[in-house]
């Protein structure tokens, strides 16, 4: 895009457009080096019953370890790949490589459920159920031990397209979780009528060292209405034993968070969570 300089004179070149339009260029470039190159990586968090403690699945979550740029954050690279579409291929990746852990890991915890977050991208991707179809096959993983994380803003901002793309994942028997939920404009009537099995209450509602009282208000309102709709909640980012606590009270159902557990390397999960080593190699 042209500039008007001071003088009033069209500028064609801006020095600092042109740096950032390169280091996105980069950027873009790296991100798609990194896959072939296989740099990303993913951690898992366990996700834990509240009134039992007892652990029920881990979400996955991607990492990105570049030689030259260190540890970068998906909340830096994720908005970048969902903009140029190497979302879909990262996507893919992760569902596969999160789905093949999974199903090693049941080996010896047999209930043990995965969680894997999809972007909006991927969900109109019209290939997407049959990746997730794919993966069960390969895997043998039942599919009501998939759930795949969706966040409310994606669903809510077209939810007759979301509504039929849910339905096709609904015929397959994996669950969908709304994540993030609560920060999102959510239409009621429409939340009514997703194909959805969970709501992950965002962090954002417990995030002070001692919740509020309205932010209880919220979370608790958020459980009734998840308990009307028959819907499980769980809440995310639990840093205290207080607010742990607080949500066990409210009747939440499931808890994560840095106090319950951090995102692990797949090696240190089973014993991050006391649980016996396997005999096997982790994938
Ligand atoms: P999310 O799905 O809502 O994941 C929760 C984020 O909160 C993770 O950040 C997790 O490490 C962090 N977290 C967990 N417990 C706590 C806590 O107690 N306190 C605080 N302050 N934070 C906590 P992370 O791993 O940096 O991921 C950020 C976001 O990037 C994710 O938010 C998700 O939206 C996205 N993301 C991560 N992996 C993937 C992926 O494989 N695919 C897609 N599409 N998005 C991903
Ligand atoms: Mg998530
Ligand atoms: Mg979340
Ligand atoms: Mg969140």
């Amino acid at each position: 895009r042209a500039k008007q300089d001071g003088a009033g004179r069209v500028v064609l070149f801006d020095p600092q457009m042109h740096a950032e339009a390169l280091a996105r260029l980069t950027l873009n470039g790296d991100l798609q080096r990194a896959l072939a190159l296989g740099e990303f990586r993913l951690q898992y968090q366990p996700l834990f019953r509240l009134d039992s403690g007892q652990p029920v699945g881990v979400e996955a979550l991607v990492r990105w370890q570049n030689p030259d740029r260190g540890y970068v954050s998906p909340a830096d690279f994720v908005p970048m790949a969902e903009e140029t579409g190497l979302i879909t291929d990262l996507g893919r990746w992760v569902l596969n490589t999160a789905g093949r852990q999974a199903a090693a890991w049941r080996r010896t915890q047999p209930d043990l459920g995965i969680n894997v977050n999809v972007s909006g991208r991927q969900l109109t991707d019209p290939q997407f159920a049959s990746d997730v179809e794919r993966m069960l096959s390969d895997t043998r993983l039942p599919p009501d031990a998939v759930t795949l994380e969706l966040t409310e803003s994606v669903l809510m901002s077209d939810p007759k397209a979301a509504i039929a793309c849910l339905r096709d994942l609904q015929d397959l028997g994996v669950d969908v979780s709304i994540d993030d939920f609560g920060t999102g404009y959510s239409s009621l009537s429409y939340l009514q009528r997703l194909p959805v099995d969970e709501l992950k209450i965002d962090r954002a509602f417990i995030s002070r060292q001692s919740p509020t009282t309205a932010d209880l208000a919220v979370v608790r309102t958020i459980v009734e209405l998840a308990r009307t709709l028959r819907l499980r909640t769980v809440i995310e980012g639990i840093e205290t034993e207080a607010q742990r606590n607080a949500m066990q009270v409210l009747g939440c159902d499931l808890g994560q968070g840095y106090h319950l557990c951090r995102p692990v390397h797949p090696e240190s999960l089973l014993t991050g969570l006391g649980l016996p080593e396997p005999t096997w190699k982790a994938a």
